[in-house]
């Protein structure tokens, strides 16, 4: 339910009264293939409550290993974002009762997380850059999830009863945490939203989630407060919570700034509060006052050992962090000398990042741009998914790329040798191999064939004889239809013109 009764200022109001604070909460569930602290499958949308044993469950008795694969995607979170990495560090319990908590308590890092003190430098519309301070890294696990069924909103208030599903409890989440963003006035909720694309960008690049807003592989609360121009002392923040769309990370900040500000200058307070964002006009509304660290009685966990990271292993992660995903882009562009609005079609298309890796695999820029943008843009079209999601990978690309280029197949036959490895009959080579696709390069096969042709119209070889060279087209059609469209059509002229010469 939204709030009405809100009275909102307008916005050059707020900016002229007052200096915003942010602050960026975001959650990333890694793709670690088992649970942080089991060997429970982590895959989304199975059946519920089929993803479960005895530890993430909290069953008595149970005892937590950790998953080192979720350790490092730590650290290479850390890391790219600049964040020191700490050589010993504990686990801590968070103690709170939720129904969607099995145990309780949720595993949580509390004062010796995994990376600290970073920042991440993030690219404004207008190209100008601002710096955002993050304070930490830490790795958790997931809750559960409650579904509230026979109300109107899905919402706990008005339903009739609570479904659990504790499949994604326990799944390994890493809480990326910046420090008050301060200074950034009138561009807040624009910083908001930068901040997050950018760690989106980031946390995709380095492969350990798929960082989908919608599916909620990806959360963002915002922390908001107001403080009067030149102040020194932070207002009181709110926290609105699960903004699952980047749009909605500006909306609910934009919101959040004119709320506060037309409470205070009323001469209300803000409550350290959390608060709902509604998606449909783009409001908050209260959810439940704040709890302070205190009230989690976080404590060491006793049931798992510190994690101390060797230097080595460190050092040999951090080779393997990429460039950042927005500098990339502009050295690939300047490289391939597009235009901003070519490059910008190939990044909404889903392209880019699939031409780099078939260039990488060996094919020439034009070839492979051409490739996703046109065939296989259509062939995503007609089974409604992503280009990403398509069943032929950037090598297998480039393999076929490279059987044109050796003239193994024409571009038509190459279609067909796509269309085959989208339908999961092997690598083109294979392909080609198995269905005999190969081109027709032998002469004397070739020849064979034209002679067949000159043959079967006799009076279009007379033509052809008496000097009229475009009456070649119709034999140049029918050796193809023989060959079944694997020769060379130009060999194929060029043969029929010397056989009539
Ligand atoms: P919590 O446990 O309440 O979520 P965290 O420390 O995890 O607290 O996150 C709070 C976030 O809000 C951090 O990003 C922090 O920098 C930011 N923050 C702290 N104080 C303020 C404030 N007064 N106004 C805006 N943001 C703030
Ligand atoms: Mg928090
Ligand atoms: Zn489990």
């Amino acid at each position: 339910m939204s709030a009405p009764s809100d009275d909102l200022m307008d916005y050059a109001d707020v900016i002229a009264r007052f200096e915003p604070v942010l602050g960026m909460e975001v959650h990333v569930e890694l793709n670690t293939a088992t649970k942080m602290f089991c060997g429970c499958p982590t895959e989304f949308g199975a059946e519920p409550n089929t993803q479960v044993c005895p530890v993430c469950l909290g069953l008595p008795g149970s005892l937590p290993v950790v998953n080192e694969k979720a350790i490092e995607s730590a650290i290479r979170i850390g890391l790219a974002l600049n964040c020191s990495i700490t050589p010993w560090g504990r686990f801590a319990r968070k103690n709170y009762f939720y129904p969607d908590q099995p145990k309780n308590y949720q595993i949580s890092q509390y004062d010796e997380p995994i990376a600290t003190e970073g920042h991440l430098d993030v690219v404004l519309d207008d190209g100008s850059v601002f710096r955002v301070e993050i304070e930490r890294a830490h790795m958790e696990e997931d809750t559960g999830k409650s579904l509230h069924v026979g109300g109107a909103t899905g919402r706990i208030h008005g339903a009739s009863h609570s479904l659990l599903d504790y499949n994604r409890a326990g799944v390994p989440l890493i809480e990326i945490v910046t420090k008050p963003i301060t200074g950034s006035g009138e561009r807040a909720p624009e910083v908001a939203r930068a901040y997050v694309t950018a760690l989106r960008q980031v946390l995709q690049s380095l492969e350990i989630s798929d960082v989908k807003m919608e599916q909620g592989s990806l959360r963002c609360d915002a922390n908001v407060s107001l403080m009067d121009i030149g102040a020194k002392e932070f207002g009181t923040r709110t926290e609105t919570k699960n903004v699952n769309s980047l749009k909605s990370v500006e909306i609910a900040v934009r919101f959040e700034m004119r709320r506060q500000a037309a409470r205070l200058v009323a001469g209300k307070t803000i409550v350290q509060e959390t608060r709902h964002f509604h998606e449909a006009d783009g409001s908050t509304s209260q959810g439940r006052v704040k709890e302070t660290a205190e009230d989690y009685r976080y404590f060491p966990e006793p049931d798992l050992e510190p994690v101390a990271p060797d230097a080595d292993w460190v050092e040999r992660l951090r080779t393997t962090i990429p460039e950042y995903p927005w500098l990339r882009r502009g050295r690939i562009q300047a490289d391939w000398e597009l235009s901003d609005e070519v490059m910008r079609d190939l990044v909404n298309a889903g392209a880019l990042d699939l031409i780099i890796a078939t260039v990488d695999a060996g094919a020439p820029v034009n070839e492979a741009r051409s490739w996703w943008v046109a065939y296989l843009t259509e062939k995503a079209k007609e089974r409604e998914v992503s280009l990403e999601d398509l069943p032929i990978t950037p090598a297998q690309v480039a393999e076929v790329i490279k059987l044109v280029e050796s003239k193994t197949v024409n571009n038509k036959v190459a279609k067909q040798v796509v269309d085959f490895v989208l339908a999961g009959a092997g690598s083109p080579a294979e392909i080609v191999e198995a269905k005999g696709l190969g081109m027709v390069s032998d002469d004397s096969a070739l020849q064979t064939e034209i002679e067949k042709a000159l043959a079967a119209n006799p009076d279009i070889a007379d033509r052809i004889r008496s000097g009229k060279v475009q009456a070649a087209g119709k034999i140049v059609g029918d050796v193809m239809k023989a060959t079944r469209g694997q020769a060379d059509a130009a060999r194929v002229r060029e043969l029929v013109l010397a056989a009539c010469g």
